[in-house]
Order: C-alpha cells, then structure tokens, then sequence
C-alpha cells in the first residue's frame, strides 16, 4: 500500500517533559486508511492531526465493532528511537480483527504504517528516561447502516501521544480491590482482544473500588468468582514460595506482550514460572502460610505494576510496602532492553531510523 503524505504547515505546541502524564498531547500528524468491501484497503494517508468526519449511522457508533492496540517508541541514552515487539502488537491486532468479524491490515503492511508514522513525527518522542511516545492503533466500522451485522467499510487510523514516566514519582505499591460481583470478561466473549467494548465493561467496578480507596480491580472469572485472571487492564503474576504463577490464557485474558516477556525472560534466568489456574482461596492460604512474596501487573503502560495489598470480602493480604525483588529485576531488565541500555539477546526491539 503506498503512503500519501499530507504534511502540517504548523507544529502543534510541545507540552513540557516533566507534566506529560497520560494520553493527553497528541503529534502533529496522524495516518488513515479506508477500507470497503470489494476493494480492500486503500488510501493509506498521513495527515495533519485532526478530527474525523464520521457519520453518526456509522456502525461502531451504535454496536462498539471497534478494537484497538497500545505500543511504544523509546528513545534511547544514544538518541535513537525503539520500537518493542511491534510485530506482536500488530499480529494481535489482526486476531483481534478476525474475533470483531473486522478485515485485518497485514500485520507486515500495519507495521510499516506505524514505522512510517512515527519517523513523520519522530522529534516528538520524548527524551528523559521513563517518558515514551505512546503509539495509539484503532480500527473502526464506518459504515452507516444500523442493521445488526459487520460493517462494510472501516477507518484504521494511528495517533501518537508523548507520554510521561510512569514512576516520576518512584515505585509506589498499590491496593488493589478483589472484585466480588462484577467481571470484566467471561470466556467465549471479548475478553482476549482489546476491544474497546471490555474497557466499557470494566468502568462501574473500578470506579467504585476507586471510591473505596482502591487504585484498581483484580478480576475473578465471571463464573465461578474463584480464579484469578487479570489486574485492572494488566496481566497477574503472583510469586508464591519460589514459584511464579500466571492465570493461563483461556479466552477471557488478554494476551499481553508484556506478559509473554516476562515469562520468557523468568524461563532465560531458570526461574520456575507456571501458567495455571490460582483461585482466590490458593492465594489466601499461601498468604496465612506467608509464602505470597509479591503480586505484579504486566503490561506496556508501567511495565511491572507492584501491589501493595489485596482486599477480598472483609479480609486484607497484606503482601509488601515496596517492590519486590524479582518485579524490580523484571522491570529494570524489559526496561533497559526498550531503551537500548543493556544488551537484546531476543531481538525484541526494531530501531526506527
Ligand atoms: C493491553 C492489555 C494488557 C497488557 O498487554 P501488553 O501487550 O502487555 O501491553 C493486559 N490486559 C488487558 C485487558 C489489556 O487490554
């Protein structure tokens, strides 16, 4: 597919390294392309950053076939910009596409979009270490029709937003809410792409652990309520004695890339890592024999997201004020890997030049 570019006259004002937090500032271009059916995908743009013009019969307005991906592009001590395992992200997406009865951009063709995108815009990644430029893929129905079947034509556009460090602040260990009564995905549904709609179903419950003090929800199957499958919108890894346990992937978890790394990085250094069911009660007796040693996230947003305590019904697992020893080498590793300050053994990062 040949890209046309579509230069801004204008650079939309820089915000300041230090305040960037999250998905607030946007480049300066954007890129979009259309597909419909009988002619495939086409018109792969690069544009100046703006609003869509979209009709409000479009179908992802009214029925949610929508799905998007999350990566970054790292700047390194040398200057130069990294992508990590983008050609994951982007098969992903093409799975994802498949579940959302959605056509599939190559996952090839998606890659190069997103490389030539962020070479448009490659002054935007930020410098200080921590910070990325967090790239935002989003594939959407446009046809305007609002009968109950998949659309005919769609929009795939990528945004890129300058992001902050995650841990300006340092490792602050969070409490995190077991969620007794909602579920974010039940297998046989959504729950293994990242389709917009999960994050719609996951709002309630966070917001009312947010109220109770809680800075995420940990989901339970939506069966049974009794085994553990992610931790807000990352992955779960608990180290229980000397073991590390992750919830198999069972079509209600999403495939993080982040949690694909680190098993494979705990395997390289001969690390026992098991992907298992772990009920909830699995995790209280390992706590009263005081064997849970530290419970983490996964994903491209912090890396590792230490937890600090987990409240289940009336009881409080207590499990660390800081992080843990193998979370920190975890981090300090994928992290050093993004931002080419330490040998890439896996070949994971993909230099953008
Ligand atoms: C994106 C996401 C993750 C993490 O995936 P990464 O590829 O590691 O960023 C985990 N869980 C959910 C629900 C997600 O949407």
């Amino acid at each position: 597919m040949e890209i046309q570019k579509e230069l801004a006259e204008r650079s939309r004002p820089r915000p300041d390294e230090k305040s960037l937090g999250f998905g607030r500032y946007f480049t300066d271009h954007m890129l979009v392309a259309r597909y419909d059916e009988g002619k495939g995908w086409h018109e792969a743009k690069i544009v100046p950053y703006g609003p869509l013009q979209i009709d409000p019969a479009a179908a992802v307005l009214h029925y949610g076939q929508e799905l998007f991906e999350g990566l970054k592009a790292y700047r390194g001590r040398d200057g130069k910009v990294r992508l990590f395992r983008p050609e994951a992200n982007c098969k992903r997406m093409a799975d994802g596409a498949a579940r959302l009865c959605m056509p599939p951009l190559p996952p090839e063709q998606m890659l190069e979009l997103i490389v030539e995108l962020v070479k448009v815009d490659k002054d935007w990644v930020p410098h200080s270490h921590g910070t990325a430029l967090y790239i935002r893929p989003t594939l959407i129905a446009t046809e305007p029709f609002l009968g109950v079947r998949p659309s005919k034509s769609y929009l795939f556009f990528v945004i890129l937003s300058p992001v902050g460090a995650y841990y300006a602040e340092g490792f602050d260990p969070v409490k995190i809410w077991v969620e007794p009564k909602y579920s974010r995905a039940a297998k046989g549904g959504l729950g293994a792409v990242k389709a917009g709609a999960n994050y719609a179903a996951s709002l309630l419950a966070s917001e009312l652990a947010r109220a109770k003090g809680y800075a995420q929800v940990l989901w339970l199957d939506a069966n049974e309520h009794r085994w553990l499958e992610e931790v807000g919108t990352m992955n779960l890894f608990l180290r229980i004695g000397d073991e590390v346990v992750t919830p198999p992937l069972g079509g209600s978890i999403l495939p993080g890339i982040t949690r694909d790394s680190v098993i494979r990085l705990l395997r390289h250094w001969g690390v026992p890592v098991d992907e298992r069911p772990i009920s909830i009660d699995e995790v209280r007796e390992a706590h009263a024999r005081k064997t849970l040693k530290e419970v983490f996230g996964t994903g491209t947003a912090a890396v590792i997201s230490p937890v600090k305590e987990l409240c289940y019904k009336d009881e409080t697992l207590f499990i660390g004020d800081e992080m843990g020893e193998l979370s920190r080498r975890l981090y300090e590793t994928i992290t050093g890997i993004q931002y080419g300050e330490i040998p890439d053994p896996f070949g994971w990062t993909r230099i953008v030049d």
